[in-house]
């Protein structure tokens, strides 16, 4: 005799946060929290992208729904989202006191506190650099950012990598140019020679992209330090 199959009708509806497309999903199953706990543990940025991507796409049931158009902070929300529906929305996550270090036991609803941060602030994407020179910028690419992380790349050029992938195009009074058609040469050169100004202006633009976000605060119970914080990104989450 065949058991039943538990759970398989249960499904829940929300909508991606960037496109407020509706989708309907199931909650992460026992077997899909192990991987998800095996990836944490892993200590590889790529392994838990990956481990996150292949759930969510496990777990949305929405007919043509394409989990590589997401944005990362979508895939990240819709991943709480469907956990939370398993493990119980509450959870004990162990974070570390700001002014002794002792760890702390700190009860979250994951559900009601996950948000997107910036989710409508972003910048604009258009980089004036003076003398008739800007330049556009266009969204993180995940995928590589995780292949940056895992290298063995010295942060300096981890930051001129990431800068050369988030150049769309080049506007000078005469002409447009699309930055990636350029001889690496030529990008090198345009990015070593920007002055810390127009570097900082870049990264004003990255810390101004939507990120999942979460504001935790505890009273630590060694210290009694009032703890407020913003974890962001769900690797902040777990580890
Ligand atoms: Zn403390």
């Amino acid at each position: 005799m065949a058991l039943p199959k538990i759970n398989s009708n249960l499904t829940y509806d929300t909508t991606v946060p960037s496109t407020k497309e509706k989708i309907k999903y199931r909650p992460f199953l026992v077997g899909e929290e192990k991987l998800f706990l095996i990836a944490t543990q892993s200590d590889s940025p790529r392994v838990l992208y990956d481990t996150v991507k292949r759930v969510v796409s496990q777990c949305v049931l929405t007919e043509n729904f394409d989990v590589d158009t997401l944005t990362e902070f979508d895939l990240e929300y819709i991943f709480i989202l469907l956990r939370s529906k398993s493990v119980g929305e509450k959870e004990d996550l162990l974070i570390s006191c700001e002014s002794c270090e002792e760890r702390n036991t700190v009860t979250i609803d994951f559900e009601k506190s996950a948000y997107i941060k910036n989710l409508n602030q972003q910048l604009d994407n258009r980089i004036d650099f003076g003398r008739g020179i800007s330049v556009t910028l266009k969204g993180f690419d995940a995928s590589k950012a995780l292949d940056l992380a895992e290298s063995e790349m010295s942060e300096v050029d981890q930051v001129f990598h990431v800068i050369d992938s988030m150049i769309d195009k080049v506007y000078t009074e005469e002409e447009v140019m699309v930055f990636a058609d350029e001889s690496y040469d030529e990008r090198y050169a345009f990015i070593d020679s920007m002055t810390a100004v127009q570097l900082q202006k870049i990264q004003k633009y990255i810390q101004s992209l939507p990120k999942v976000a979460m504001d935790i605060s505890f009273v630590c119970g060694n210290c009694r330090t009032h703890n407020k914080r913003v974890l962001e990104g769900i690797s902040s989450f777990f580890t």
